[in-house]
């Protein structure tokens, strides 16, 4: 079952892809040409990335960036990035630095136009006195509850609250004195008086404004009423010259409410408009801030960029490049249906971008010693090894050999099957840009643990001597035991263990985490070279193991390493068994 369903989301894809390419602008970027072409707006061109400072950013968040900048970009625009903080009670500066940091590290830029929701409280203050002046909006004294059960259903209409038909003067000075912290927290909220029959719920009065105790990380306790989401969205946008506010599907219903209030301000001359395009869901992770503020308090998780979160600061921290991410997020696409994408397609962009760019070297995971019986006793010769043979500026560095090496435990076999082609005994292999070694015996501890392989060299096989072509099945990767470094490696897996967490909503989605998700593995031998070179966000390609950055913990004492993605993605052929 999985796997055809990987399959269909993953053609999905593909399609989403070719239609990107064969039309050369996505939806979103279509309507803007046409507005731009019809002149709208004087011609402007600005949109704004909207973040909540309540977390911190994750994938999903990527593909609103790379559309809010990107289109911003590719036009001759300019994108604002404003903070939404509306809600105190959940809000903090320590997101606010981290949402920069991420939206710079993706390669985007706001210049100085970094707003905030909260420097428009006067204004949108301003515009609810006037509405309430003009008859458009009361105080109503009813519970959340209250109001909820009055909304009706989508298919009959609501009911009028007893407080709708209020005095203006009565409704001014209710409101002021809310500002003014009179009443308790959800004792009244001020609602707009549009029509509680309308088939659009948003439209059935909805509220604007609630009594927030909780001090503001900007504005202090100067207010006592914050807007709500509809309230301040659109209006934020009209207030700074926003003319395309891009978001997701989700705020498709509240659309008209947008435009109803904008209307409240603009004019022909400039009106924002709202697009929505789908969100990004991600198999084998959650998406919401809510339940990854979860996984951090409740320290199922090492923080906000543990290596298994899907957030931009996990991400980054195990490995993952701009590059990648931004290629993931052009090949799934924009478009008005809602999908779950695979998280292979992300792997896999992260693997064809690192393949590109990492640096090859040696490191062995599992490591046991050969002696190499026929080498000098004392003698070390240096092999030459491409730095990464797919950017050849990129130079070569020099491995120490020596008379004993490591190579992985899994690369040996006592008795191994027809095609195994690594090392067994009688058999022969090639150390990668050394030499050919022949196993003769098999050392094992009291309890038949292999504690040394015992092998013989072939002196003429080095690269550059006469029996340097000669042909042997296996090529194995190995450090020099002398020289090696030892190193822990953070093997990372799949954060959950379904498919889409989300979806299961009788389960507590603790419950899905993958026990597995974490691995560390002590003792590990990396070739000098890595450990010279093992500064942080540096990315290597451990040969014939996977890709790997030094985790922020590392230090020249004690190295610790990420495995930012396996070579090949062995959890795809797991489930295709
Ligand atoms: P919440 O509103 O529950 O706090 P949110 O994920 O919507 O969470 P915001 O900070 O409001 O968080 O999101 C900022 C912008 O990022 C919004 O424009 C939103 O549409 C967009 N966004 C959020 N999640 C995704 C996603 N999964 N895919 C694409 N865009 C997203
Ligand atoms: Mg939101």
């Amino acid at each position: 079952m999985p796997t055809k369903f990987c399959t269909r989301l993953i053609m999905v894809e593909i399609n989403e892809q070719d239609n990107t390419e064969k039309k050369g602008l996505n939806f979103v970027e279509q309507i803007v040409a046409d507005d731009l072409k019809d002149g709208k707006n004087g011609g402007r061109l600005n949109t704004r990335f909207p973040p909540e400072p309540n977390g911190y950013l994750h994938i999903g968040h990527a593909k609103a960036i790379c559309m809010d900048f990107g289109v911003a970009e590719k036009f001759g625009g300019t994108c604002n990035l404003r903070f939404d903080d509306t809600n105190p009670v959940k809000e903090d500066v320590e997101y606010v630095d981290a949402i920069r940091e991420d939206i710079h590290w993706l390669g985007f830029d706001w210049g100085d136009r970094e707003y905030y929701a909260s420097d428009y409280f006067p204004q949108l203050y301003d515009l609810a006195i006037r509405l309430i002046k003009e008859g458009k909006a009361y105080v109503d004294d009813q519970t959340s509850e209250q109001i909820a059960a009055q909304k009706g259903t989508p298919t009959t209409p609501g009911v009028n609250s007893p407080f709708r038909d209020r005095s203006v003067e009565e409704n001014l000075d209710l409101f002021q004195r809310m500002n003014a912290g009179e009443f308790e927290e959800g004792s009244r909220v001020l609602r707009a008086k549009i029509d509680m029959a309308n088939s659009n719920m948003h439209f059935r009065d909805p509220i604007m404004y609630r009594i927030i105790k909780h001090p503001h990380h900007r504005t202090g306790t100067t207010w006592k009423v914050y807007p709500m989401y509809d309230f301040a969205h659109g209006q934020s946008d009209y207030f700074e010259g926003v003319t395309h506010s891009i978001c997701t599907l989700e705020f498709v219903p509240h659309r008209p409410l947008y435009d109803y209030f904008v209307r409240e301000l603009a004019d022909d001359t400039y009106c924002p408009r709202q697009i929505e395009f789908n969100r990004l869901n991600l198999t084998y992770t959650v998406m919401s801030k809510r339940k990854l503020l979860q996984l951090v308090k409740e320290g199922l998780v090492a923080g906000w960029d543990d290596p298994r979160m899907p957030t931009i600061s996990g991400m980054r921290r195990r490995g993952f490049t701009p590059a990648a991410i931004r290629n993931f997020i052009e090949r799934i696409g924009y478009t008005k249906y809602e999908a779950l994408n695979s998280v292979s397609l992300l792997e896999y962009a992260v693997r064809e971008d690192l393949n590109a760019h990492a640096t090859r070297a040696m490191a062995v995971i599992n490591p046991v010693k050969v002696v190499i019986t026929n080498y000098p006793e004392g003698q070390v010769e240096t092999v030459e090894m491409d730095n990464n043979p797919e950017e050849p500026e990129s130079g070569t560095h020099q491995m120490p050999f020596s008379r004993e090496i490591f190579i992985e435990r899994d690369d040996f076999m006592e008795n191994p099957p027809k095609k195994f082609f690594r090392l067994a005994p009688g058999a022969e292999v090639r150390l990668k840009g050394a030499y050919i070694i022949k196993c003769d015996e098999v050392v094992k501890d009291a309890e038949g643990n292999i504690t040394e392989l015992r092998c013989s060299y072939d002196p003429d096989s080095r690269s550059g001597m006469p029996g340097a072509s000669r042909k042997v099945k296996g090529t194995l990767h190995w450090v020099s035991a002398e020289h090696a470094v030892d190193a822990t490696v953070r093997l990372y897996d799949r954060l959950f263990n379904v498919e889409n967490p989300a979806a299961e909503t009788d389960r507590d989605f603790r419950e899905m985490l993958n026990p597995d998700s974490l691995k560390v593995v002590e003792g590990v031998k990396v070739e000098p070279f890595i450990a010279e070179n093992a500064s942080k966000g540096k990315k290597f390609q451990f040969q014939r193991i996977g890709y790997f950055t030094p985790d922020y913990d590392s230090t020249p004492e004690h190295l610790i390493f990420n495995r930012t993605i396996a070579l090949k993605d062995s959890w795809e052929k797991e489930q295709k068994k």
